[in-house]
């Protein structure tokens, strides 16, 4: 097991953007030798949010497989955050960080030289220099960047939806240093610099800043164990008290290339039935996971017996068609292709189903391409579509029934109806 395989589908997607005979030592170097700066004050770390969207930040840059500095007290969690042990927040960090990507540790120890980006939290100060520094604040469902003259203290409370969309455009900007780096391979050299440019004063909301909070979850389904689930179940396991059963539908095995993206994977665990992984790594948690080691598929639908509320994250597009049909009274479904990100969600007798808006099947046996920050996003999507269910706060209109975003450019998120499609099968 090398770094190279560990990064492989993240490597896989860099590739869409360079010249086809750039080295693959070329990509690893711009990866590893990205180096970030994570800096919080006791203050600024105080509360569950902020240390969610610490510890969130430094585990999706790891999967990316820069070199990140914890510069932080080693305080201890107020809240779970799987798969870090309870307890003080840079020891798990550390102990968690070697159980990941090969040869990539976090560090607690300051940078000698000046690192490409430093983040902080809130209006945490630091003497460190960088290329680069941004601030992370968040709201109750919004995450903020914000250049370092515009900082303020950390604001969000217990509530951690806003801090892991902060963390996740923060680790997008450190992976956009490592794209930068690799301008003189691009295929389009000023596209690559224009897509990849920093994002320095954005605020992204996952939901109205007036959404009830809700950490009753109640039973629901998730059909897949992958990359969107987990990102998914990752961000649901940090509500504040929660509570809820979800079966985890999956028959597959967790396997090395899985690192780059499953927010709840250890190298450790690698081989580990994917569902019953989940259920060991959730434990703890007020959500409880029953796995089912089975594919969902036209033979096993109807022993299966999908819940009235089901989340699904699976690849296979015939499957999020199947789960439709059985009309699940509340359905999520979260994607990822290639840089993108996209959730939506449905319910019988309202605008268009799964199939109305994925009405094309893509079958591939090829290793699809895929990273950490865009997994993350489908996932988080599809949580916060779901506490706006559990919430009753999803409202009639559904003019924002499905949204698409391109991490890259958080500022520009795309909220739409979901149509009915003429001649949908499903829904005929
Ligand atoms: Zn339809």
């Amino acid at each position: 097991m090398t770094l190279r395989q560990a990064l492989d589908r993240t490597m896989l997607l860099m590739r869409d953007e360079l010249d086809a005979s750039t080295p693959d030592d070329a990509l690893l170097a711009a990866l590893t030798e990205t180096e970030v700066a994570i800096v919080a004050d006791s203050s600024n770390l105080a509360s569950h949010s902020a240390q969610t969207a610490f510890v969130t930040l430094a585990l999706l840059m790891a999967r990316s497989g820069h070199r990140v500095h914890l510069i932080a007290p080693d305080i201890p969690l107020a809240g779970a955050q799987p798969p870090v042990p309870a307890g003080p927040v840079i020891t798990g960090l550390l102990a968690v960080g070697s159980d990941m990507l090969p040869g990539i540790t976090f560090s607690s120890a300051m940078p000698a030289s000046p690192v490409d980006l430093i983040v902080t939290l809130g209006d945490s100060g630091t003497s460190l220099h960088g290329g680069a520094m941004i601030s992370i604040n968040a709201d109750d469902w919004s995450g903020m960047l914000a250049p370092p003259a515009k900082a303020t203290r950390w604001r969000a409370g217990r509530w951690p939806l806003g801090a892991m969309a902060a963390a996740a455009m923060a680790a997008t900007e450190a992976f956009k240093i490592a794209m930068r780096k690799l301008v003189g391979h691009a295929r389009n050299p000023a596209m690559m610099m224009e897509t990849f440019a920093p994002s320095t004063d954005t605020t992204f909301a996952l939901a109205p800043a007036d959404t009830p909070m809700v950490s009753a979850l109640d039973e629901f389904d998730c059909v897949s164990g992958g990359a969107i689930t987990q990102s998914a179940l990752f961000a649901l396991t940090r509500l504040p008290d929660v509570s809820g059963h979800a079966r985890v539908i999956e028959p597959d095995f967790a396997d090395l290339t899985n690192l780059n993206r499953y927010m709840l994977l250890l190298r450790s665990h690698d081989g580990a039935q994917k569902a019953k992984d989940l259920e060991e790594m959730c434990a703890g948690t007020g959500l409880a996971i029953m796995p089912i080691p089975e594919r969902f598929g036209p033979e096993t639908a109807h022993s299966v017996g999908l819940s009235g509320v089901v989340l699904v994250g699976v690849d296979d597009i015939p499957s999020r068609w199947l789960v439709q049909r059985t009309w699940p009274a509340w359905l999520g479904v979260g994607a990822t292709t290639h840089w993108s990100a996209m959730a939506s969600f449905h319910v019988p007798g309202t605008d268009g189903c799964a199939e109305c808006l994925h009405p094309d099947d893509d079958p591939t046996d090829a290793p699809i391409p895929t990273v950490a920050f865009v997994s993350f996003w489908a996932g988080l999507l599809t949580a916060a579509y779901f506490l706006r269910h559990r919430a009753d706060a999803l409202g009639t209109a559904l003019l924002d029934q499905q949204i698409y975003v391109t991490p890259v450019r958080p500022e520009s998120p795309i909220w739409a109806m979901v149509p009915k499609r003429p001649g949908c099968a499903t829904c005929a």
